[in-house]
């Protein structure tokens, strides 16, 4: 049997990892699925103080505990999912527009990147595996759907809650940086974040706040929704109160 982890490098499934490396648990790899924004340029999907954490801390940390990591990447990014035209709506005059910005609560960076890497690493794996899943012990329903799948949660096995997990992070020195602004883990442009975390990303990192800007200002959106039925502009507007509120 072969073990794989489904890693973010949340506290959760940061925990998971930690616990099979106390528990010295028989050899698995560790996957993280990393969202891109723009490939050619480089860009990530993730925080920048995210993907630091994860490049230059913990996975260097984890190949010392024997581990085998791996990054997984799906082959489209943010940017040509953004420029894809729609071309078949049910809805005729969407037909011949650029997909734009993801809708927050049926986000298709999720469907067509992030999970689609997972997927396709999984699909490459010749027979039988599990794959640990980060969720936490005070999670029942999220527990309950991994019955009768090959997901196995290392927190529940061990009794760790969420808060267990955080704790146990923080004890190993492998608590994202992120953790000081945000109780979520996710990309920077989602538009399921709060305000407040979209004040963090246009004060600390201007220039990935001036791309979404950007492409706001492109023609043939399908729609000008940037969070939901606010449009960039008015996002903007939002964000920027609460920096000079914070400022104040
Ligand atoms: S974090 Fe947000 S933008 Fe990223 S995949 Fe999830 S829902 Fe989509």
């Amino acid at each position: 049997m072969r073990y794989y982890h489904s890693w973010s490098g949340g506290k959760d499934s940061t925990a998971a990892v930690i616990l099979d490396h106390i528990h010295n648990l028989p050899s698995s790899t560790i996957v993280f699925s990393e969202v891109m924004f723009d490939k050619t340029r480089n860009i990530s999907g993730e925080l920048p103080e995210h993907i630091d954490f994860i490049k230059n801390k913990a996975i260097p940390i984890f190949i010392k505990w024997g581990y085998d990591v791996k990054i997984a990447q799906a082959d489209k990014d943010y940017i040509t999912e953004f420029h894809t035209i729609i071309r078949k709506s049910n809805i005729p005059h969407r037909n011949g527009q650029k997909r734009a910005f993801p809708l927050g609560g049926k986000c298709s960076i999720n469907r067509d990147i992030k999970t689609k890497a997972i997927q396709d690493f999984f699909k490459t794996i010749d027979g039988d595996y599990i794959q640990y899943v980060g969720i936490a012990a005070d999670e029942p329903k999220r527990l309950e759907r991994l019955n009768g799948t090959n997901k196995v949660s290392l927190l529940a096995k061990y009794g760790y809650t969420e808060q267990m997990a955080y704790e146990l992070c923080q004890e190993y020195d492998l608590l994202s940086p992120i953790y000081s602004f945000t109780k979520r883990n996710g990309c920077w442009f989602c538009p399921n974040q709060s305000y407040a975390e979209m004040a963090h990303l246009k004060k600390y990192y201007p220039y990935l706040w001036r791309e979404l800007e950007k492409l706001s200002q492109e023609n043939n959106l399908v729609t000008q929704g940037f969070k939901y039925n606010a449009t960039f502009a008015e996002v903007n507007a939002k964000v920027d109160k609460i920096i000079k509120e914070k400022e104040v």
